[in-house]
């Protein structure tokens, strides 16, 4: 846990990895986005905890910091999955997404399943679900190894794709739209996996994530979830 100040109150540092619009991105060097609000209205209604400073990471540094002490929480867009668990907890979870495979929006390359994608190169976030979607076609032979290439951050991904060197991204279906509509990629089609986000903390993190998960559910409560989904999500 974080220090304590006060008499009872224990301040957590929270970390993310921005570039993953519109949960975290930096905006005129302001981290900003539905995750960095939700957890931040989270902790207000969590009992005995308040939230410090943020810190950024690229996404696959995340669970390390997280177990190295150097952050109590993980506020990234994260699946909960089996793989995690094995390290770190996760509160209930706060968001669903499926994967979605973006293009150029010139239409030079639209596949329609991920057997299309056979032949072309492939780019995705190291250390994330998209990425194990990948690395599942590369196993069954479908993606060749050096046809696919892994980036710190989906926003070189993005870049990468627009400027021709990669031909697809796979990507969660919420940040693809999101990209859609700010750049000059489009959704080729949706592959769904449905996943779920949690706030990762550590193992054995018992009392803050009660905490948490009661801030969750007090959030849901007064209207707060919503505002914020219709803010970032646009409703
Ligand atoms: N939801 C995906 C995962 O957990 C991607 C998260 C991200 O890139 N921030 O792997």
């Amino acid at each position: 846990d974080g220090e304590t100040s006060g008499s009872d109150t224990t301040t957590i540092t929270a970390g993310t990895a921005p570039g993953f619009p519109p949960f975290e991105m930096k905006e005129g060097g302001e981290l900003v986005g539905f995750d960095i609000d939700l957890l931040s209205a989270v902790v207000t209604e969590a009992d005995g905890y308040e939230l410090g400073s943020w810190q950024e990471y690229a996404f696959d540094s995340l669970v390390p910091a997280l177990t190295s002490n150097k952050i109590d929480v993980v506020a990234a867009g994260m699946t909960i999955n089996d793989e995690r668990e094995q390290q770190i907890d996760f509160t209930n979870p706060y968001y669903n997404a499926d994967q979605a495979i973006i293009v150029r929006e010139n239409g030079d390359f639209s596949p329609s399943s991920l057997a299309d994608l056979s032949g072309h190169k492939v780019g995705s976030q190291s250390g994330t679900t998209g990425e194990g979607v990948a690395k599942e076609l590369i196993e069954k032979g479908t993606l060749k190894e050096s046809n696919y290439n892994t980036y710190d951050s989906y926003v070189f991904a993005v870049q990468d794709l627009e400027n021709g060197n990669i031909d697809a991204v796979i990507l969660d279906l919420p940040v693809a739209q999101t990209f859609a509509d700010q750049r000059p990629v489009s959704i080729a089609f949706t592959y769904e996996t449905g996943e779920r986000y949690g706030f990762g903390i550590r193992n054995g993190d018992d009392d803050l994530q009660s905490a948490l998960n009661e801030g969750l559910a007090a959030v849901r409560d007064s209207g707060k979830y919503e505002e914020l989904r219709n803010e970032w999500f646009g409703g």
